[in-house]
């Protein structure tokens, strides 16, 4: 069968399919040591499971307004007002099957051929495979690990071109853990009034942050960049969801309008059940986040001290989400038993063959030079994970 262009220009998820490599071993008896797993390792908390067995006993199991149900509406309405201080209606609202189904709605919307996107890098693996999928062209902003990853204005007007439509924004952000301060979304939000473009705040790990920061959202910057901005968020990290498919977006009504209509083409609405589970989460209170963070920071400390201790690699401390992301170009160009080692590619399936330890390597999310671990697992596992891995290192020559 001759498919489709589109479905050439991309690869599966390597995020989602590591992972399933990784899982697929456990369930044979390997003993792998999962560091490749983008979700919290802690349980959906009971009020938000109750919330979703209440729906299903009081038959709350059919079709919903494709666009998610108003209550539910209410709820990102009054969590967007009272944290982050931004005024939406309802109307403004898309509730969808995830982030991810979120920017892909939003990719259909806005993007065709001809069209260019700035995803700054590293980044996410799904932000440039969804501009492919949607025939327009991701531009990469390269950021430097010495900058913690920061934007500088002059470097994102260097990637502007009169074809650009949107510029991403992902902060904390996956995969280096990086936050952006006031003054580089100032100059993100200026280059985007400017020069006219959308802008895609994907703000998935606003609550996961370390050491006091606080979150900005960039459309908090005044009325005229919110105008042009989606926020895009969901209920996957703060609360331990991520099999529960929630995501949502808030932006200008005309962008929005279109992502519905698109949605209520494609796949109809987000789970009856989930809705009304994630109504739960977000009038919940901030107890269950706080506490998952602080078990985060400890892991994060722990991750971080214990990668920096490997010769060949160094690691950043981040100040979000919940991956380290360490340079292990000191690494590259050594030997093993059987090869040699010249990628991050090649180190990710040395230390899975190795050592039984899953990573993902750096090059998906467009970084030569680094691997990701998450830290979302148990200490236990980070201790004997990074023995290995120490181990495994060893034996290079
Ligand atoms: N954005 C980022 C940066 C992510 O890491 C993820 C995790 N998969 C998502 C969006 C999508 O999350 P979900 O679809 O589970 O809401
Ligand atoms: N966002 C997570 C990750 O980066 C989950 C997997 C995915 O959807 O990419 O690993």
């Amino acid at each position: 069968m001759k498919l489709a262009a589109r479905a050439g220009r991309i690869v599966p998820s390597p995020t989602l399919s590591i992972t399933a490599t990784a899982k697929a071993m456990a369930a044979q008896g390997i003993d792998v040591i999962d560091f490749a797993s983008g979700e919290p390792d802690f349980d959906t908390p009971e009020p938000i499971k109750q919330a979703a067995e209440a729906a299903i006993r009081s038959g709350f199991t059919k079709y919903t307004a494709s666009s998610g149900i108003d209550e539910l509406k209410s709820a990102i309405v009054d969590k967007l007002q009272a944290e982050q201080g931004l005024r939406y209606e309802k109307a403004q609202i898309l509730v969808s099957c995830g982030a991810k189904h979120t920017l892909y709605n939003l990719a259909q919307a806005l993007v065709e051929a001809g069209d260019e996107v700035v995803i700054p890098a590293p980044f996410w693996v799904s932000y440039r495979d969804q501009v492919l999928l949607n025939d327009a062209t991701p531009v990469l902003l390269e950021t430097r690990e010495t900058e913690g990853y920061a934007i500088s204005r002059a470097a994102l007007e260097a990637c502007v071109t009169p074809k650009t439509k949107a510029i991403i924004v992902n902060s904390p952000g996956n995969p280096t853990g990086a936050t952006y301060d006031l003054a580089t979304l100032e100059g993100i939000a200026e280059v985007a009034l400017r020069r006219d473009l959308l802008i895609i705040s994907d703000e998935i790990y606003e609550k996961i942050l370390y050491d006091g920061a606080r979150h900005i959202s960039i459309a908090t910057l005044g009325a005229d960049v919110a105008a042009r901005t989606v926020v895009v968020n969901g209920v996957s990290k703060a609360y331990a969801m991520t099999g529960w498919r929630i995501g949502y977006a808030a932006g200008p009504k005309d962008v929005i309008t279109a992502m519905a209509d698109i949605q209520s083409q494609s796949t109809s609405n987000p789970t009856s059940i989930s809705q009304k589970a994630a109504v739960a989460a977000l009038r919940g209170g901030d107890a269950f986040p706080q506490q998952m963070v602080k078990e985060f920071d400890r892991r994060r400390r722990t991750m971080v001290e214990r990668l920096n201790k490997l010769p060949g690699v160094s690691c950043r401390m981040p100040s979000g989400a919940f991956y380290a992301f360490p340079n292990v170009t000191g690494l590259l160009n050594r030997r093993h038993a059987t090869g040699s080692i010249t990628s991050p590619t090649d180190l990710a399936a040395y230390l899975l063959k190795e050592a039984q330890v899953a990573v993902v390597p750096g090059e998906p999310f467009g970084s030569p030079d680094h691997i990701r671990l998450s830290y979302a697992t148990s200490m236990e596992a980070i201790a004997r994970g990074l023995d290995r891995m120490e181990n495994a290192l060893s034996k290079l020559t």
